[in-house]
């Protein structure tokens, strides 16, 4: 169980985070810090979190776990101003998308407490943002994923992990480079071709037309445009290569699938399409994913 817990940023993921813990009683109090006081009250008011502080120092004070729920672009500013102020037993973590470059802020930031420091991604979320979006169950048998380091200390591994599976989440580690590439093709890119399709058709001179015309096909396909244009930012700008890796490849494949289509070649087609329908249809028995 975790005495002082302390989430820095309670929107959607840390908001749930807080919400799973006190359901499943493994956290005394919550105290939440932030960027703004009115956000922070009504998580306060929601019942997610106990009590507000707008001195990050006084939010860590005692902390037994700190979590960082923030935007990844702000993760090192945060981490630099955590550093002095860290009680010795305190272990930190993190929520963000992608890890390299969190990594390697906390490394700077934190000097020889890096030890402490314990990098994670959970696998669920929402295109929702805020406290007011956060579920209790929103992590329940979800993965997620751990990236430590070799200096990582094996007990605030441990109680990171601890934390998640009673969240009720199953908790994998991998290294940071393979999470950034593996969730560059798995998570980046489809964010990326939903936000692309939505745009290309706003500009498109029938858009109003094609809008009324979208149905569920379309709106099941740009659902996720619906995420925070912040956080994706920030996700494309710490994990670029990885993401521009797997967008040039892309291109590639969308120049044959044009190809094929402009040749009239219907074989490649059914080929292309029945590979991927199968690999669809078995997600679920495969790999446990839902939906
Ligand atoms: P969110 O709902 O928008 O919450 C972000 C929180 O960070 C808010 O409390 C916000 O404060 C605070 N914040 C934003 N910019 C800040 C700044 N410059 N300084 C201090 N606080 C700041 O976002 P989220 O979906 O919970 O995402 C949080 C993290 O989880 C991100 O790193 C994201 O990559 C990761 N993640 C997201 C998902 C997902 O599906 N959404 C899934 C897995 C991981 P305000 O209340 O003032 O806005």
């Amino acid at each position: 169980m975790i005495e002082k817990l302390t989430i820095i940023g309670i929107g959607l993921i840390g908001g749930s985070l807080a919400r799973a813990l006190r359901d499943a009683g493994y956290v005394g109090e919550v105290t939440g810090y932030g960027r703004s006081v009115g956000n922070l009250q009504q998580a306060v008011e929601l019942g997610v979190i106990d009590r507000v502080e707008v001195s990050l120092a006084d939010a860590v004070r005692n902390a037994d776990m700190i979590v960082l729920a923030l935007p990844v672009g702000c993760m090192g500013e945060i981490l630099e101003q955590l550093a002095p102020v860290l009680a010795d037993h305190a272990v930190v973590t993190d929520v963000g998308s992608v890890k390299a470059s969190v990594v390697a802020a906390a490394r700077a930031a934190l000097k020889a407490r890096f030890a402490h420091f314990v990098p994670g991604h959970p696998l669920a979320g929402t295109e929702q943002s805020g406290v007011a979006a956060s579920q209790a169950d929103l992590f329940r048998q979800r993965r997620v994923i751990l990236t430590p380091e070799s200096e990582t200390d094996p007990a605030a591994l441990d109680a990171v992990r601890a934390m998640w599976e009673a969240a009720g989440a199953q908790v994998a580690t991998l290294s940071a480079a393979d999470h950034d590439r593996i969730l560059a093709a798995s998570s980046h890119l489809p964010h990326m071709l939903a936000y692309n399709l939505m745009d290309l058709v706003v500009r498109h001179d029938d858009h109003r037309a094609i809008l009324e015309c979208a149905a569920t096909g379309f709106r099941d396909t740009t659902r996720i445009a619906g995420g925070d244009p912040v956080m994706w930012r920030d996700i494309c700008l710490a994990n670029r290569d990885a993401l521009a890796a797997v967008l040039r490849q892309y291109k590639d494949d969308l120049e044959a699938l044009t190809a094929a289509i402009e040749k009239g070649d219907g074989e490649w087609l059914l080929e292309t399409f029945t590979r991927a329908k199968h690999t669809r249809d078995t997600l679920n028995k495969k790999f446990g994913i839902q939906g």
